[in-house]
């Protein structure tokens, strides 16, 4: 597991950025990884996980997580409305906030609960017509509408199309995150994290340059 190797890399990034030691979360992306991968990373002291799928995720992680309290899990996957409910007791954070519907369930569940998973809006920035996410043109009002709900996105989040050089996407996250005053940006995969750090990402989502190649669905 190249799990030292990839933090030895952030951190360089970090430096190289000119930004603070710690001022970006490594999301371990253990979706469809074995369990005696993930249990390594937790025993080697990696604390935040990116999954993508909840019947997984409700699976695998009570037990792990009655091992490592602090252990947070982070969902980076679509996010199916009637799964909403299983999704808010299972996830610390949900970054694919991605349509109006999703939001008004979560916004139920939240006043109900009284307590939320951190949220990231999910932004199609390629505007790729196959892919979840707000239009770049509709984040503002979908922002708004989500306070309305009392809903407090902490950030933003984006997957740039295959095959295209990411630095404009991550640009274009960074920018509209600045105007609406949120913090968060959750950018960055296994073959583009330095990229989006340098770019001001705080969540890097990295998989397979930490696990190895998934096994498939
Ligand atoms: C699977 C996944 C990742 C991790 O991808 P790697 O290329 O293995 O690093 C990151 N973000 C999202 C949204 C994913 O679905």
């Amino acid at each position: 597991m190249s799990l030292i190797e990839i933090r030895m890399r952030l951190d360089a990034a970090l430096a190289a950025a000119g930004r603070a030691q710690g001022s970006v979360t490594l999301l371990a992306v253990s979706k469809l990884q074995p369990d005696a991968k993930v249990l390594a990373a937790l025993q080697a002291g990696q604390r935040d996980f990116g999954e993508n799928y909840v019947q997984e995720s409700a699976t695998k992680w009570p037990a792990f997580r009655d091992q490592f309290l602090d252990a947070k899990v982070h969902m980076i996957g679509p996010l199916q409305t009637n799964k909403a409910k299983q999704a808010v007791e299972l996830f610390d954070a949900i970054h694919t906030l991605d349509r109006a519907s999703l939001a008004e369930k979560l916004a139920k569940l939240a006043q109900a609960r009284g307590q939320c998973p951190a949220l990231f809006v999910q932004v199609n920035t390629g505007e790729e017509p196959q892919k979840a996410g707000i239009l770049p043109a509709g984040l503002d009002d979908f922002v708004k509408a989500c306070h309305a709900m009392d809903l407090r996105p902490q950030g933003l989040m984006c997957i740039p199309p295959d095959g295209q050089d990411p630095a404009p996407h991550f640009t274009m996250l960074a920018d509209m995150a600045a105007r609406h005053g949120l913090s968060g940006l959750s950018m960055g995969m296994s073959s583009d994290f330095e990229l989006a750090i340098a770019l001001g990402a705080t969540h890097v989502r990295v998989g397979s340059a930490i696990f190895g190649a998934r096994p498939s669905a």
